[in-house]
């Protein structure tokens, strides 16, 4: 059988998974992210099983956290580059992955593997202009635009948006060592649990920092549709506990006023911004759906 293989390479865990879509998903295999060596040297060791086991590996797509450089052609290209994560500057993921497989590999962010996958099977299926952002142990955004995933220069970092901070309702400075109260350094799971000195999942649903949360994820989704005028918003991650959804869209129905006269915001708010079709499964799939990019 061919098989394509996808790594969702995150920065506190790895996880390996061959298919060729949702029903076929298997082998699942999760491991933490260490060093560059031990890690990638575990993937390279679970596809090896694969190949020996008799079915053919066609591709392998990985879906990184970064920055990165996703540009086929650069001498970076699938380099995980400037990143504070100790040990991962300047990786050659796609190097050490193509040189251990011999198989075409696949590369690009963790959330524009997301916006891809969810394209092919999820809840963007049949549109061509749509943004995923993940809001975990930090935040990022990927853009699906015209039906090609978003790179220019590099590629989105709507993370670090910088959004509006009221210092007199929410003193607390935000922990990105970048920006400080960028999206991320004020919306981030480590940035609730700072704020409020307890993680996310042990506040109450009637706790303020749910609200404010929904306020901030609302600003840079407003942003987002601003610029990017996508026709869905996807919003995964393991901060978005489902009672965040209807605080975000009101938020963000507050915040448009009306301006936008499309019936997917005046009306269609609740099919407009959503979890992810793929559920926590969208960046494994993700990373399967770009493994089989790269092998057409
Ligand atoms: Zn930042």
């Amino acid at each position: 059988m061919q098989l394509f293989g996808g790594i969702e390479a995150g920065g506190t865990k790895f996880v390996c998974a061959v298919g060729d879509g949702p029903e076929t998903l298997r082998e699942v295999r999760r491991f933490p992210t260490t060093t560059p060596q031990e890690t990638l040297g575990r993937a390279i060791a679970y596809f090896r099983e694969i190949q020996a086991g008799g079915d053919m590996l066609r591709a392998v797509g990985v879906a990184a956290f970064g920055p990165v450089d996703p540009r086929p052609g650069s001498p970076t290209f699938g380099h995980i580059t400037s990143t504070p994560k100790p040990g991962w500057a300047n990786t050659d993921v796609v190097g050490e992955l193509r040189a251990a497989l011999n198989v075409p590999v696949g590369f690009d962010t963790d959330v524009n593997g997301a916006v891809l996958g969810e394209h092919r099977w999820g809840t963007a299926q049949g549109l061509d202009t749509v943004v995923y952002f993940t809001v975990g142990t930090g935040i990022g955004g990927g853009a699906l635009v015209a039906g090609k995933l978003l790179h220019g220069m590099m590629h989105p970092e709507m993370g670090h948006l910088r959004i509006p901070h009221d210092r007199e309702a929410d003193p607390f400075p935000g922990i990105c060592p970048y920006h400080g109260d960028c999206l991320e350094g004020l919306a981030s799971g480590p940035a609730i649990e700072a704020r409020w000195q307890q993680r996310g999942e042990t506040l109450p649903p009637d706790h303020p920092a749910w609200d404010l949360e929904a306020r901030y994820l609302a600003l840079g989704v407003v942003n987002v549709i601003l610029t990017l005028s996508p026709q869905r918003v996807i919003l995964g991650g393991g901060v978005m506990q489902a009672m965040l959804f209807p605080r975000v869209r009101r938020e963000v129905r507050a915040l448009l006023n009306g301006y936008i006269a499309v019936p997917a915001l005046t009306e269609g708010l609740d099919r407009y911004i959503v979890p992810p079709g793929l559920g926590d499964r969208a960046g494994v799939l993700g990373a399967i759906a770009l493994a089989q990019h790269a092998a057409t």
